[in-house]
Parts: C-alpha cells; sequence; structure tokens
C-alpha cells in the first residue's frame, strides 16, 4: 500500500509521482490508507451488519452513514480522506453515486450485483493453482465464501491473481458465449473484473500453465 497524494490536474493518486509527473504532498500515510482501506472493504463486503450499517439489495449504503462509522474508529478521518482513498484506488474497488457507495466486487454478504452491464467478452480467464484447477475443470468453477466467482477479462490479470496464491499458477479459459447458453449471466464490475455464479466445467476451454 502507498500513500496518497495530490495533484492539482489530476486529483489524488498513490505513490510519489503522480502520472504528468507532478509530485504533490502526502495527505495521508501509508499505514492510514491500509487502515482506511480495510475497514472500508470490509464494511462494503463482509460486515455492515456489525457495524450497523444499513446496505441495501444491491449492495449500496449511504455514504454520510459510512463516514460516521469509519470515524467512530478512526477519530482522525474525514469524508474527505476516506474520498482520497475511494478516488485513488487503482483496483477500481468502489463506486461512489448520488450519495451513495458500493463495493463493485468482493462480496461475502449477499447482494444482487445485476444492475452492472453484461460482459461483451469472449472469453475470460480464471487464475488458480494447479491442485485447484484439477478440481474446477471435474466441477466448474463456484464461489468459496463468496457470493460471485471473480473472473478477469485478460490472460495477464488472471496470472496475477494465480500468483497471489501460488508460484506455478494455472490460468483457465472460459468460453462466456457457452456459458451463456448455460444461462451464466456475467456482470461486468470495472475493466479487469467480471463475476459471475457459477461457471459450468465443460464451458473451461483451455488450461494455460505459467
Ligand atoms: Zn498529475
Amino acid at each position: 500500500m502507498e500513500e496518497i497524494r495530490i495533484c492539482p490536474e489530476h486529483g489524488y493518486y498513490r505513490g510519489e509521482e503522480c502520472k504528468c509527473g507532478f509530485r504533490g504532498s502526502v495527505i495521508l500515510e501509508k499505514e492510514r490508507v491500509e487502515r482506511l482501506g480495510r475497514f472500508i472493504s470490509g464494511l462494503l463486503r463482509h460486515f455492515p451488519d456489525r457495524f450497523k450499517l444499513e446496505m441495501d439489495k444491491n449492495g449500496w449504503v449511504e455514504f454520510d452513514k459510512l463516514v460516521k462509522v469509519v470515524k467512530r474508529r478512526y477519530k482522525w478521518a474525514n469524508q474527505w480522506l476516506i474520498k482520497a482513498v475511494i478516488y485513488s484506488d487503482e483496483k477500481g474497488r468502489y463506486e461512489l453515486k448520488d450519495g451513495k457507495i458500493r463495493a463493485r466486487y468482493g462480496h461475502s454478504v449477499d447482494v444482487e450485483l445485476s444492475d452492472y452491464p453484461e460482459a461483451k467478452e469472449e472469453v475470460l480467464y480464471y487464475g488458480t493453482s494447479e491442485e485447484e484447477a484439477i478440481r474446477l475443470l471435474e466441477i466448474g468453477i463456484k464461489p468459496v465464501n463468496q457470493r460471485y466467482v471473480h473472473l478477469s477479462t485478460t490472460l495477464e490479470k488472471g496470472e496475477e491473481i494465480a500468483r497471489l496464491r501460488t508460484d506455478d499458477p494455472i490460468i483457465l479459459k472460459v468460453d462466456v458465449k457457452m456459458a451463456k447458453k448455460y444461462g451464466v449471466k456475467f456482470l461486468k464490475v470495472n475493466k479487469d473484473i467480471v463475476l459471475a455464479e457459477e461457471i459450468p466445467p465443460e464451458c473451461i476451454i483451455d488450461v494455460i500453465k505459467k
């Protein structure tokens, strides 16, 4: 996790230099970025109830209410620092709209994200380990402790995810068109990630070893 700085032209960014080369001053140091980020994503993905944060069926909560919960835990926090974390997030984890906020992916709570657009990709990728791949080829890809299966839009992103868990990544290639015939819906939540409820084993059409 990197500290957050601000560029007069491009707004909040992470790291030392903005993409334009500008070196802004630090507005939130690393450790606080990490703490805030972990708490916000936890609230929006896993434990809104624990903090009495009301979430609708599509995963939205009132931004003001989230700010209140965060401030109760971290006295130094405020809505601007929370927005800094959200807007500088390079993985596109959050969506902030009309005074409401939600996580785009990563939920373990039961949410319905079917309002996201249908993915147009013809193939998608799922990064995993070798042992896991053998099992998935048999039973298909199902969410484990998560509401949805998370697929990657590119081979590279699939490999990146697999490398978080193993040094010998396996990337499964999914035939989207075929899966749609099985009734699978593909929700495109950001440029890198597509969610689905389940991928039947027949729709895994290639196993790529990296
Ligand atoms: Zn800039």
